[in-house]
C-alpha cells in the first residue's frame, strides 16, 4: 500500500461534514455524540458488496454517494433527520485516485444533509462499503412499516424503475441518449427522501424505503401492518426518462413493478389526511397508486382486473448480480 492506514483515514476522511453536537469525533477510539433532549436516536447499517450491489467499475464518486445514500434513505423513511455516520472500509489496494474520488462523492451527500463523518474502519481485502448512520427524531413520532389501515391510500414518491433501468444499461455498456443517463444516473445518485420523511411524519400511517422493488416492498409493508394491498397499474408512475429509453409499456411495467436501487417512500396514508396534505409539500411528487385491504396479499389490478404478476418473473432484470 502506497499510502499506510493513519494517511488514508487522514487525508479522505478526517474531515466530512462538521456538526457542534460531535464532541470527538475521527481520530479516538470511539466517537462521542450529544443527543438533545426529547430526542430518539434512530440507527441503521447497510453494506455494499462490489458487483454484488453495484456494478464492478463503477465511477468511485458515485459508490461513495450510493453506500452513504442507501443508509440516508432507511433514515428517511422513519421520518427521522440524519446527523452522524460511521464507515468501515474494505479496499483491495490504496489507490489515491479511487480513494479522493470515493469520498468525495461520500462528502457531497453528507455535506448537503449536514451529516457528520465521525468514524469507522479501514481494512485491506474486497471492496465492500459499510456505513451506519445515526439519526434523529422527535420523541413522540416516528414512522414504521406497521401502521397501514384497509383503507389507506397507497403512494409512492418519484418513479421508481428509474434505477433499476439505468443498472440494466450500464450492464449492457452504456446509456446512449439523455433519456439514458438520466436513468443511469438515477442508479449512481439516488436522492434520499429525508424532506418528504419528515412531512410524512405529520400525514402518514406507515412508510418505508423502496430498495428491492415496489411489489416486494410494498408485500413487506403490508406483512408488517397484518393486512394486504389492491396496486392499480394503471396508476403506476412512469418518468418520462423511463417513457423514452424504454420502448415496450410492458417492460416499463415491469421496471416499475420489479426494479430495485431506486430508494423513493412508500407510504401509506388514510383519505383526510391525504386530503389536508398540501400539494406544495408534495415534493417530489407522489403518486397514489392503490389501496390497502383487509385482505393479506397485493393484489395487481389492470383496468380494475385482478392480474398475475409475479414479483421475480423479470430474472434477467437482476442478472448482474446485484440486489
Ligand atoms: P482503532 O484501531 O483504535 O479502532 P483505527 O486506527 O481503526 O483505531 O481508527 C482510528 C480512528 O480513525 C478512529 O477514530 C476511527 O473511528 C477512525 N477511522 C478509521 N477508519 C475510518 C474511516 N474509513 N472513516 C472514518 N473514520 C475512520
Ligand atoms: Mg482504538
Amino acid at each position: 500500500m502506497a499510502l499506510g492506514e493513519f494517511e488514508i483515514i487522514d487525508r479522505y476522511f478526517r474531515d466530512i461534514g462538521r456538526r457542534a453536537d460531535v464532541l470527538l469525533g475521527v481520530g479516538d477510539d470511539a466517537a462521542v455524540l450529544a443527543v438533545p433532549p426529547g430526542q430518539r436516536l434512530v440507527a441503521t447499517v447497510d453494506t455494499i458488496v462490489d458487483g454484488v450491489h453495484f456494478p464492478h467499475g463503477l465511477a468511485a464518486e458515485d459508490v461513495g454517494w450510493r453506500a452513504l445514500a442507501v443508509n440516508l434513505s432507511d433514515i428517511a423513511a422513519m421520518g427521522a433527520l440524519p446527523a452522524w455516520a460511521t464507515l468501515s472500509l474494505s479496499l483491495p489496494e490504496a489507490d489515491a485516485v479511487w480513494l479522493e474520488r470515493f469520498a468525495a462523492g461520500l462528502a457531497e451527500l453528507a455535506v448537503a444533509h449536514d451529516v457528520a463523518l465521525v468514524g469507522g474502519d479501514t481494512v485491506r481485502g474486497p471492496l465492500v462499503v459499510t456505513v451506519q448512520v445515526l439519526g434523529l427524531v422527535e420523541s413522540h413520532r416516528w414512522l414504521t412499516r406497521s401502521g397501514a389501515r384497509p383503507g389507506d391510500r397507497i403512494c409512492v414518491s418519484g418513479s421508481p424503475g428509474d434505477a433499476g433501468a439505468g443498472l440494466e444499461l450500464i450492464q449492457r455498456g452504456g446509456a446512449q441518449t439523455p433519456a439514458m443517463r438520466t436513468l443511469v444516473r438515477r442508479f449512481a445518485r439516488p436522492e434520499p427522501r429525508i424532506a418528504l420523511g419528515r412531512r410524512l411524519r405529520t400525514y402518514a400511517s406507515a412508510a418505508m424505503d423502496v430498495s428491492d422493488g415496489l411489489l416486494v416492498d410494498l408485500g413487506k409493508l403490508c406483512a408488517a401492518s397484518g393486512c394486504g394491498a389492491d396496486l392499480d397499474l394503471d396508476a403506476l408512475p412512469i418518468s418520462s426518462a423511463l417513457r423514452h429509453a424504454v420502448t415496450d409499456p410492458s417492460v416499463r411495467e415491469r421496471h416499475v413493478l420489479t426494479g430495485g436501487d431506486d430508494y423513493e417512500l412508500l407510504f401509506t396514508i388514510g383519505e383526510p389526511e391525504l386530503a389536508a396534505w398540501p400539494d406544495a409539500a408534495r415534493e417530489p411528487a407522489c403518486t397514489a397508486i392503490g389501496r390497502v385491504t383487509a385482505a393479506a396479499g397485493v393484489r395487481c389490478l389492470r383496468a380494475g382486473v385482478p392480474v398475475a404478476i409475479e414479483p421475480g418473473g423479470y430474472d434477467h432484470f437482476r442478472a448482474g448480480g446485484t440486489q
